[in-house]
């Protein structure tokens, strides 16, 4: 266990604190049309209001809509490993790495169900660097 960690970035998400026990993205809806984005931003990417956006909680629970094994990763990254996009059942598609299943093209159904957590994405010296991932509702150790 490295002595230290650190999220990717500061305000991207927070630990659970539901009953459901998962985590949560930080992200941002416009009190003028709804759009929900991750991350969080200040202007609509939809209605092209100004500073419309106010900070939202977008639950870690969502499905696949599509992935990909990534065969080499940046410096600190284990490959192979597969990441993807997820369809957040809040709204926004976003990226995210994919874990608990075998790391294989055919290990993942597009629409499948997948849960959120947070985990170890790499190491930085002896800092373990914090980010997110999905994995599928029922795990499948590969
Ligand atoms: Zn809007």
């Amino acid at each position: 266990m490295s002595a230290a960690q650190r999220p990717v970035a500061e305000g991207l998400f927070e630990p659970a604190d539901s009953a459901d026990g998962l985590p949560w993205l930080l992200g941002s809806g416009c009190v003028k049309c709804g759009e929900k984005v991750f991350p969080a931003m200040l202007d609509c990417p939809a209605c092209v209001s100004r500073d419309s956006m106010r900070p939202v909680r977008l639950a870690g629970r969502g499905t696949l809509d599509r992935f990909v094994v990534a065969r080499r990763g940046p410096s600190g990254f284990r490959a192979p490993y597969i990441q993807g996009f997820v369809r957040l059942d809040d709204g926004p598609t976003i990226y995210s790495l994919i874990d608990g299943c075998p790391v294989a093209d055919d290990a993942l159904t597009l629409g499948e169900a997948l849960e959120m957590a947070l985990v170890p994405v790499r190491e930085e010296g002896d800092v373990t660097v914090i980010g997110w991932s999905f994995h599928p509702v029922v795990r499948r150790d590969g």
